[in-house]
């Protein structure tokens, strides 16, 4: 079972830059300040009683917490000590900028139980990178990666396409080069424009377009089959929505969705059941069999995958219904003349 997880938000904290993008506290709902001491105790005696026996995970997320002073990453990290010790907390994770981690940032990580580091990498391309203001290049990526893997860390990648200057060719090209040096998972958020935040005055200025909702789900489909092929497991595909994200006047513009990963899983499941499709008699009776708990996926949001899989190939489609012998990557298509099965992974 995995651990339930701690989260502290320390917004924007450390960070000596202000990418253009950034808006941290309304990504992640949360106002900066540091926890002291008896917050993080008692957020995890809070935690422990609501999921009693649970293993609990202690996460610093937002800011750059390799930036911060040093005192002030031993004071947080400190706080979690005795829990470590004793088995409650049973790992700890932070996340930074990359040029913020070099091999005394790390070693004082380890040392102090950190599991696993989330790297904000966006890009990998320098004129993207430029463009964001980010303050480093795909080079600092690279080799924060390589030290914290040297080191022993999971080390989570999130990448942002759509960001000025990106294009579907820029976004791939990214996520190989990161997928060469085999993060544990990644996280991919298509660039959305936030109030109060300099991407927002280019938008006003008619200066940056942001991705179409169908635009972000092609480019994220293409990113999530290339990262399924490298076996890399991606975590998150789109932001969390939060009360405050979804403030009217939040998010001015971009491809914004509160089930962003389903439209993307929905999406590649269309493709497979079209290709299991190819060649299928006009007017003949099909059905498809997946996963329990895949239905949702195949059918799409209002039925769009079967609406347009019957009139690309003039089928009826009788039914979709779970079969629970089946893995979760694979799709079944029952047909006039037997069955035909393909996996997710293959495309
Ligand atoms: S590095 Fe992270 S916290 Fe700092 S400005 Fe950029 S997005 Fe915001």
């Amino acid at each position: 079972m995995r651990p339930v997880v701690v989260p502290f938000f320390i917004s924007h904290l450390g960070c000596p830059h202000r990418c253009i993008f950034c808006d941290q506290e309304k990504i992640s709902g949360s106002r900066t300040a540091l926890p002291d001491t008896q917050a993080i105790l008692d957020k995890i005696e809070e935690f422990r009683a609501s999921a009693p026996g649970r293993q609990l995970e202690v996460a610093f997320y937002g800011g750059s917490f390799t930036a911060l002073p040093e005192e002030v990453q031993l004071k947080l990290l400190g706080a979690v000590q005795p829990y470590l010790a004793g088995g409650t907390v049973t790992s700890l994770r932070i996340s930074t900028r990359p040029d913020a981690v070099d091999h005394a940032a790390g070693s004082l990580l380890k040392r102090m139980g950190v599991g696993t580091v989330e790297l904000g990498v966006q890009s990998m391309n320098d004129e993207v990178l430029r463009l964001a203001g980010r303050g480093h290049g795909g080079r600092d990526s690279e080799q924060a990666l390589a030290t914290l893997k040297e080191l022993g860390f999971r080390v989570g990648v999130q990448l942002m396409p759509g960001l000025p200057g990106d294009t579907l060719e820029r976004s791939v090209a990214s996520l190989k080069r990161v997928l060469q040096d085999k993060p544990s998972f990644l996280r991919i958020y298509p660039t959305v424009v936030v109030a109060g935040t300099e991407l927002a005055e280019l938008y006003r200025h008619g200066r940056y377009r942001p991705l179409a909702l169908g635009e972000a789900v092609t480019w994220c489909k293409e990113l999530l089959k290339l990262a399924r092929q490298a076996g890399v497991p991606v975590v998150r595909l789109g932001l969390q929505p939060t009360e405050e994200l979804e403030t009217p006047g939040v998010i001015l513009a971009g491809p914004f969705h509160p089930a962003f990963g389903q439209l993307v899983e929905s999406e590649i499941c269309f493709e497979v059941m079209a290709s299991l499709l190819e060649g299928a008699t006009p007017g003949s009776e099909v059905g498809f069999r997946a996963a329990p708990g895949r239905t949702s996926d195949l059918v799409g949001q209002r039925r769009c995958n079967l609406r347009r899989l019957a009139e690309r190939f003039e089928v009826r489609i009788l039914k979709v219904r779970e079969d629970d012998t089946l893995g979760r990557d694979v799709i079944v298509l029952e047909g006039p003349h037997g069955e035909r099965f393909r996996s997710l992974a293959d495309r």
